[in-house]
């Protein structure tokens, strides 16, 4: 079932998008070359925390930490880890989310880490620009074929693959919601979008195949290939006049 927010509660929802966009900016700030991925994932647990919100991802399900941090051929939900020291060239994706007065906010970006090849920085901008390209597309009256299908096409376009076992969602009260929100697509076909929805719109995309396997941990999904993948995500809400992005700082 599709919970529609009232301007009213897209208003309260802001402050946890806010923070949890801040939080990310934090976290990329401190991406580099020589810091453990579980150093971030210790600043961006005291951020969110000092901004009196809650990291949302900290027990979800059992996951361990207030972010998940996957490098380079890891697409998503790789655990933070004290031995796993960022190098130079790599690509860090990092997602978070914080919750605080009964909403949550969901957002996530690839970062480079040193210099980084041209091929990785390709893959990392389209990715991005991908998102954007769905955000556009999510408007009163489309569908959400129509989002998943701006992602899809400009994405594939460029010569890259879209990982389809993992999709964006909806997001409110509940860090994952209805609808599904799938990074493919058919214009036209889908849930019709109306003002009210509010949406994590999260492209994953891969340099090679678009396959993905599950790491022994159980959490950390990789591309089938290995080769890097990268990911955005933001919290958008659908109004009359089309999609705001939630997960924006100041
Ligand atoms: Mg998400």
């Amino acid at each position: 079932m599709i919970v529609l927010k009232s301007e009213r509660e897209i208003e309260v929802m802001k402050t946890a998008c806010r923070i949890s966009a801040e939080a990310l900016k934090k976290a990329g700030e401190a991406v580099r070359p020589g810091v453990s991925t579980a150093q971030i994932d210790e600043l961006i647990r005291e951020f969110i925390e000092k901004s009196g919100a809650t990291p949302t991802f900290l027990g979800y399900n059992g996951f361990p930490a207030s972010a998940c941090i996957s490098i380079n051929n890891e697409v998503i939900h790789g655990i933070p880890e004290n031995d796993r020291i960022i190098r130079s060239g790599d690509l860090v994706s990092i997602d978070l989310g914080a919750s605080i007065n009964g909403f949550t906010g969901d957002t996530a970006a690839t970062f480079a880490a040193g210099d980084i090849s041209e091929e990785a920085k390709r893959l990392k901008d389209t990715t991005e620009e991908s998102l954007y390209e769905g955000i556009k597309a999510a408007v009163p009256g489309g569908r959400l074929g129509d989002i998943g299908h701006a992602i899809q096409s400009y994405c594939e376009k460029r010569g890259y693959s879209v990982v389809r076992e993992f999709t964006g969602h909806g997001i409110g009260t509940n860090l994952h919601e209805d609808p599904a929100v799938p990074n493919y697509g058919t214009p036209g076909r889908g849930v019709r979008l109306a003002a009210g929805m509010t949406l994590a719109i999260e492209p994953m995309i891969n340099i090679g195949k678009a396959d993905v396997r599950k790491m022994p941990n159980d959490w950390t999904i990789v591309t089938a290939d290995d080769k890097p993948s990268a990911h955005f995500e933001h919290t958008i809400a659908i109004t009359s006049n089309g999609p705001i992005i939630l997960t924006k700082c100041g």
